[in-house]
């Protein structure tokens, strides 16, 4: 029997063998010539990736949080004001980081699973002048979608700063940073990026750093403050060597492979392709009569979460991960132990999806749930047989 399971949480993901094997290869020197080259690389292709041409790319060890507080810290100074576009958990930990740097931080909030109208956002953004406005594209732990592109247009108009995390959605969602007027993006290596986790991505576009240059009061967190890291990217895309920290060798080759391979498929294609694979997911889930946390309309592409049926809680994901499939359990403190969530980002393919609603109806009828079987399945083979 083969022993490795599939992994189809949101995040960490399933990864290519390439990417792994770079992970597996001997550790150079973080200046040896090889390296200075992969880094360099993984830098360049970073502004593809984001869409931002003239973005300033940073790559530092740690995850995601870590990503947030790259932005945060050097975009933040006391006393500066920031709205948090919330839909969920990590919104409530950017409003957290953003006040422990000093800013008031208001919240445009909408009901678990919902995000707030434009209307609201524009409301709140007419109430008082903004620095920041943050947006969590993909919020995971309700898999809501957030309309960047509309929220970052009125943000904009008002004159704040846009800050999208992204850990849940760079390079599987629709992101244009450029098109839509996005001053930073971030993420982390773990989820649409597809490299093991412990990579912080964060792209910076000009607007961005003509604001931290301006800062009248230093950074206030050492590790994280752009001045330490600007020359350090800088060195490298001049493919020079340089030291702050040691950089993470290993997952910075394995992110130039997966960059190089986001680049080989085209960000056009990478997105229709987690959008195929969201339909037929959600096509399946439906079919089994599920429902779903996000409400119809805001539904992420990277990720699905449902509720568990009548009479089903969470010991099913332990059925379903003896079926092969290890899935994750709901996060949002109000509903965690209603929902589950499921993970199809990065290098999934159909056959992913297929086995995962096989394991997911398994599971569902080894705990007495009935329903017609393979209706999942056929639901989703449907969306792929679709021209
Ligand atoms: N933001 C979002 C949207 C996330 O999904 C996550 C991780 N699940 C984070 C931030 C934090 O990332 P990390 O766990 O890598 O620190």
């Amino acid at each position: 029997m083969k022993g490795r399971k599939l992994l189809m949480i949101p995040g960490p993901v399933e990864f290519d063998p390439a990417v792994m094997r770079a992970m597996g290869s001997p550790t150079t020197s973080h200046i040896a010539p090889n390296f200075i080259e992969e880094f360099g690389q993984a830098l360049e292709r970073m502004r593809t990736v984001f869409l931002c041409a003239k973005g300033q790319p940073f790559v530092v060890a740690g995850s995601g949080t870590l990503a947030m507080d790259l932005a945060g810290a050097n975009l933040t100074e006391p006393g500066d004001a920031a709205l948090v576009v919330n839909t969920g958990y990590f919104g409530d930990r950017f409003g957290a980081l953003l006040e422990r740097y000093g800013a008031h931080v208001d919240h445009v909030r909408a009901e678990v699973g919902d995000a707030p109208a434009l209307e609201e956002v524009e409301r709140a953004l007419r109430a008082r002048p903004y620095k920041l406005v943050t947006i969590t594209q993909v919020d995971t732990s309700t898999g809501v979608l957030a309309d960047v592109a509309g929220i970052a247009r009125l943000a904009r108009e008002a004159g704040a700063l846009v800050i999208v995390d992204g850990v849940c959605s760079v390079a599987g969602e629709e992101l244009r940073m450029d098109d839509w007027g996005i001053d930073v993006a971030l993420t982390a290596s773990q989820k649409a990026i597809a490299v093991p986790p412990g990579l912080a991505l964060v792209m910076a576009g000009p607007r961005a750093m003509e604001a931290w240059r301006r800062r009248k009061t230093p950074v206030l967190n050492y590790y994280a403050d752009w001045s330490n890291w600007l020359p350090i990217m800088e060195a490298y895309e001049a493919r020079k060597p340089a030291y702050f920290g040691t950089p993470a060798v290993n997952l910075v080759a394995a992110l130039n492979v997966s960059l190089g391979q986001i680049l080989a498929e085209g960000m056009e294609e990478r997105f229709a392709r987690h959008r195929k694979l969201s339909a037929a997911c959600k096509a399946g889930i439906e079919a089994l009569g599920l429902q779903q946390l996000p409400v119809a309309g805001k539904r992420a592409n990277t990720m699905t979460a449902p509720y568990y049926p009548e009479g089903v809680d969470a010991s099913v994901l332990g059925k379903i991960g003896e079926f092969g499939v290890i899935l994750a359990g709901g996060l949002h403190p109000a509903c965690r132990a209603k929902y589950f969530r499921i993970g199809h980002m990065g290098p999934n393919h159909a056959g992913d999806i297929v086995a995962t609603l096989a394991a997911i109806e398994r599971g569902l009828a080894a705990v007495g749930y009935r329903f017609e079987p393979g209706a999942g399945v056929a639901a989703a083979q449907r969306v792929f047989l679709e021209a």
